[in-house]
């Protein structure tokens, strides 16, 4: 049983076809990334459209496996960029349609965590999702993923990536301040911290830093005070919901997941509380097909796939509105 996804929810089209076991055969993608500023809608899915045939046909390439092979489609449904988003859709659409099998619609967020807990080995972890449009602490509780904080904002992904820009680094900015950060001496500056109840907030952190900034602090100050702030906010908000769930695995999953610095706080706060951490791949951090495509497959044994109806484009889809039909 082999499934294809698509992801096209914002910078990368991505397409992934896994065996009926969730192994990749292939993950290939095309990236988008912006001359300047951040992400334009209309750009990123004028680059997907342009893409899509040539990704999909080194997919199957790589995969070496002709398209009848395939027994499902899958394709990012929300949340997402609208443009983006329907480039997505209308090739699932096209290829499901063509070769007449079921068409999968998967939450973005949900086909992240899913992947992440695949790849992690976690049976019913307490999950960071931390990318450029999502910042939640989530955990699976009776059939859904239950949101414990969340950014009541900007993303930290994208709070970075907005820092960087105004830094003159090009998109995507987290991995450039990571490095940045690594060059500093470790001379704190003051931030504000924000974590409201169990949500974060990153808007006023953004405008310090870029304040501090203009008045003429290093830059690598600036990232390193800027990533141990928004960091350690994070792991106040892991640390709770860990006491609260008593979970025994933490995992964390999104872009900003790749940072070494974030990874090395939520290793700590796990194992203050007994419990395992463990991220996703570093290849698997961002956007890629193949968690749609495993996702999908998680749908496709739960005899979940959609009508064509029900496959309009769903751009704000919200995890917690997922019913999780699989078991863990
Ligand atoms: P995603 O939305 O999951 O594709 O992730 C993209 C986001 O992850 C962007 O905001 C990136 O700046 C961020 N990101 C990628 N690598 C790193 C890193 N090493 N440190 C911090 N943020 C990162
Ligand atoms: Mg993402």
């Amino acid at each position: 049983m082999l499934v294809l996804g698509i992801e096209s929810t914002a910078h990368t089209l991505g397409i992934g076809i896994v065996n009926g076991e969730g192994q990749i055969l292939t993950e290939t993608r095309a990236v988008y990334t912006p001359s300047e500023g951040g992400i334009h809608p209309r750009e990123a899915a004028e680059h997907h459209q342009k893409h899509a045939l040539a990704v999909l046909q080194r997919a199957l390439e790589e995969a070496q496996v002709p398209l009848d092979k395939i027994k499902g489609i899958a394709f990012s449904q929300g949340p997402g960029l609208p443009p983006a988003l329907r480039i997505g859709a209308v090739i699932a659409r096209s290829l499901a349609g063509a070769l007449k099998i079921p068409l999968l619609g998967v939450n973005h967020c949900v086909a992240h965590i899913e992947q992440a807990r695949y790849f992690c080995q976690a049976k019913n972890p307490l999950v960071a999702y931390l990318s450029g449009g999502n910042t939640q602490i989530t955990t699976l509780e009776t059939g859904r993923y239950r949101i414990f904080g969340e950014t009541l904002d900007i993303a930290l992904g994208n709070m970075l990536d907005m820092f960087a820009r105004e830094a003159g680094l090009h998109h995507p900015g987290g991995p450039k301040i990571e490095k940045l950060a690594q060059q500093s001496t470790g001379d704190y500056q003051e931030l504000p911290y924000t974590v409201k109840g169990m949500d974060l907030a990153f808007s006023g952190l953004l405008t310090a830093a870029k304040r501090l900034l203009s008045k003429g602090t290093r830059l690598e100050t600036v990232c390193y005070s800027l990533q141990e702030t928004a960091f350690a906010m994070v792991a106040e908000v892991v640390e709770r919901a860990l006491a609260h769930t008593r979970r025994e695995e933490v995992i964390a999953t999104g872009g900003v997941a790749a940072n070494a610095r974030l990874g090395e706080m939520l290793q700590i706060v796990a194992s203050e509380h007994s419990a395992s951490f463990d991220s996703v791949p570093l290849q698997y951090a961002g956007d890629n097909g193949a968690m749609i495509a495993y996702n999908g497959l998680l749908l496709l044994k739960a005899r979940k796939s959609i009508p064509l109806s029900e496959s309009t484009i769903l751009p704000k889809w919200r995890l917690d509105q997922v019913d999780i039909p699989w078991e863990v």
